[in-house]
């Protein structure tokens, strides 16, 4: 599978070329082909469950995903897991409140890529339960806002860095396209980052638009539990970042899925996450 060559078209100014043709003008090319595969990445148990219990919420466990998005014109992942490959025993491994049974890398070999073979690279945030494996996508090109590649690589090293640094710290060195707002990754409005800071500084989900499922928003960590959609004043990690800007990213995001019709896949959503088809099943 050839590498296309990624060229960085920052900002995209309309990402929906579906606008129906005028009379005369011709019709729009064909969409093209997207597919969605889901990778199960394990499972988090919940560090402070009693503030979910209080609120109604039982199923305290989260899923941890990571997906593929194959597109006529490269490859995107999105996410990398919650521990890296090398670390995942055949039985299982647990680190903390992490436990994951299968590799990223054997479950892209399974459906015939290889790290190599990835054209883009993004993670919706760079916390360690997104980013385990981002150093084995260091040879893609990374996809990231600005604001969350100065948290990642500050001009000043921190004094005691975080573990989860060392697993995404290849990434310094990759071909990066900075992003600052939206961006339509193949450039037809199949699959747009979504800029929606609030939960780190860069915080950033996905749209991707499937012909038959229909159009998806993968979450990041914009939500955690589907609870969180209706109960306004209830964000169970609002601390970790700042409220007022993941407000607005929330109903940002609340008004696309409305104008759209678009259904959001809430990634750490243990239960929703259960049902959905995993690789090398795929949606399209
Ligand atoms: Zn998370």
């Amino acid at each position: 599978m050839s590498r296309t060559s990624a060229i960085g078209a920052l900002l995209v100014a309309c990402w929906w070329p579906l606008a129906p043709p005028a009379a005369g003008q011709k019709a729009a090319p064909r969409q093209a082909s997207v597919k969605l595969y889901v990778f199960d990445c394990g499972r988090l148990k919940s560090g402070n469950p009693q503030p979910l219990l209080d609120r109604g919420i039982t199923t305290t466990g989260m899923s941890v995903a990571a997906y593929l998005i194959v597109h006529p014109r490269g490859t995107l992942l999105w996410d990398s897991g919650v521990i890296p490959d090398e670390l995942v025993k055949p039985e299982g491994t647990t680190e903390a409140r992490a436990t994951v049974h299968k590799t990223l890398s054997g479950q892209l070999a399974e459906i015939g890529y290889k790290p190599a073979d990835i054209t883009y690279l993004a993670l919706s945030h760079n916390h360690y339960d997104h980013s385990a494996n981002a150093n084995q996508f260091a040879g893609s090109t990374w996809l990231v806002q600005k604001a969350e590649r100065a948290v990642m690589f500050p001009e000043t090293a921190p004094p005691n860095p975080s573990p989860a640094r060392q697993r995404f710290r290849a990434l310094e060195l990759s071909k990066t396209i900075l992003l600052d707002g939206d961006h339509d990754v193949f450039g037809d409005g199949t699959v747009v980052i979504l800029s929606t800071p609030g939960h780190t500084p860069g915080h950033q989900s996905l749209f991707v638009r499937l012909a038959k499922t229909g159009p998806v928003v993968l979450s990041g960590d914009l939500y955690h539990y589907p609870a969180e959609r209706t109960l306004k004043d209830f964000t169970p990690f609002g601390a970790l970042g700042d409220s007022s800007r993941e407000a607005a990213s929330k109903a940002k995001v609340e008004a696309l899925l409305k104008e759209k019709s678009a259904t959001l896949w809430i990634q750490h959503d243990i239960l929703a996450d259960a049902g959905l088809k995993k690789s090398p099943g795929y949606y399209e």
